[in-house]
């Protein structure tokens, strides 16, 4: 077993010349980052297993807070993950859903952005209503980032434009905002 003998939780103060088990290298990383701050998921290559590693970088004072962390990841989350990384996302609704449960904020950020277009835009409507029903106000932040994708891609700018006109719900304000934008956007096209 490769991963076996990891706990389910693991973490190193690389600034204080900690490191994490040599076994970690094993592991395959599924978006090869290697970045400070950043984050990635690893695969276990003998039984299949998911864990969530981060690098995290104290930028101020002598970066002996610095430190990595690998968390294993439940059959839940792995089930997310794999639905979106393959496109296989029904209406999407639901994914989305599985995603706020069981994956971390980070982690489903970069899960979402990494999604192809067709992906993307079969999630469109139910990130759309996310984003303009969402009282979680960091949460909306990230689905900004998210569906700025929308704004120089012509079919997913008029998908979302279609949606955000057909919802009955107030716009909040980064939605209105993210309106202007593909209008402004749309009009430089013509
Ligand atoms: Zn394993």
């Amino acid at each position: 077993m490769t991963c076996g003998a990891l706990p389910d939780s693991l973490s190193a103060n690389t600034g204080r010349s900690e490191y994490l088990p040599d076994t970690v290298l094993k592991l395959k990383r599924l978006w090869n980052t290697s970045f400070s701050n950043d984050l990635d998921v690893m695969l276990c290559p003998t039984c299949g297993a998911w864990f969530e590693w981060h690098d995290e970088t104290a930028w101020t004072g002598s970066g002996n807070g610095d430190s990595e962390t690998l968390k294993r990841l439940p059959p839940e989350a792995w089930v997310v993950l794999e639905r979106l990384l393959h496109g296989d996302v029904g209406d999407g609704f639901a994914v989305l859903e599985a995603a706020r449960t069981h994956l971390s904020d980070d982690l489903r950020s970069r899960a979402l952005g990494r999604m192809n277009d067709s992906t993307f835009e079969t999630m469109l409507p139910a990130l759309v209503e996310r984003f303009i029903t969402t009282p979680y106000d960091l949460e909306n932040l990230a689905l900004y980032g998210l569906l700025r994708r929308v704004e120089t891609r012509e079919p997913l700018r008029a998908r979302y434009l279609a949606l955000v006109g057909a919802s009955t719900h107030p716009l909040p304000a980064r939605a209105k905002y993210l309106v202007e934008l593909c209008e402004a956007e749309a009009r430089k096209q013509r």
